[in-house]
């Protein structure tokens, strides 16, 4: 399969089933979504969504936070992953958005990266979810299944594989194609183990396509 018709039927198939993915993390606006993505770093939404309630109570804007110190806020997220690290980085991110960006979430990444805690894929988390502008943020999750299915190739860094996808995937699709690989690597095209049995898209996955070769070899 050309990679063209790999990319027309990723797109055709989720547009149809998933059009409308979204993020699993729980927030109310902006502030929320970039503390919960932070927060989310090497940790699971579901245990995100499990410390933030209270947080964004006692934390509503970033006035709050930046008043906050990090030992404060461990105590609301000492249950996820460098707890410790987060809590510094939270109160250092509500800082700089009220001394550089008038307490405002900027737009662009290279502004979002200036943020502590805030990385490449976080920044294109919010630029895509807050902006709606089509940035791909590349995960774990991104990474293994673009690669698995053959949407890129070769690509030895996320930032690799963020340029191979955005270069190919219709502009308007981009954002949400993102929600797409994440979910699909969430539930059933897992790191160790892919439910390639049961997984929708086999029908244009290299991954599958090269298995399925590899055992007919051997069969013979
Ligand atoms: S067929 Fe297997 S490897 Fe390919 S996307 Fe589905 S689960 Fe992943």
């Amino acid at each position: 399969m050309l990679i063209k018709e790999r990319y027309k039927a990723f797109v055709e198939y989720f547009s149809t089933h998933n059009p409308d993915a979204q993020t699993e993390l729980n927030y109310g606006n902006p502030f929320e979504l970039l503390i919960a993505v932070i927060l989310s770093a090497q940790c699971t939404d579901k245990r995100i969504n499990q410390v933030t309630p209270a947080l964004f109570e006692r934390y509503p804007d970033p006035e709050s936070l930046a008043a906050s110190s990090p030992d404060e806020v461990f105590t609301y997220i000492r249950s996820v992953s460098y707890p410790n690290n987060k809590a510094k980085h939270l109160v250092g991110m509500a800082q700089k958005l009220l001394s550089e960006f008038n307490g405002e979430i900027p737009e662009k990444v290279e502004d979002l990266v200036k943020l502590p805690g805030v990385g490449r894929k976080t920044a294109n988390v919010i630029s895509s979810v807050v902006f709606h502008n089509p940035a791909m943020a590349v995960d774990t999750h991104v990474f293994r299944v673009a690669d698995r299915i053959g949407l890129t190739s070769r690509a030895t860094t996320p930032l690799a594989a963020e340029k191979q996808l955005v270069k190919h995937l219709p502009k308007d699709t981009i954002a949400v194609a993102h929600h797409w690989l994440i979910l699909h690597g969430r539930y059933i095209c897992l790191a160790r183990s892919p439910k390639c049995d049961i997984c929708p898209i086999s029908y244009f996955c290299k991954y599958f396509e090269k298995n399925k070769k590899a055992k007919a070899i051997l069969k013979n």
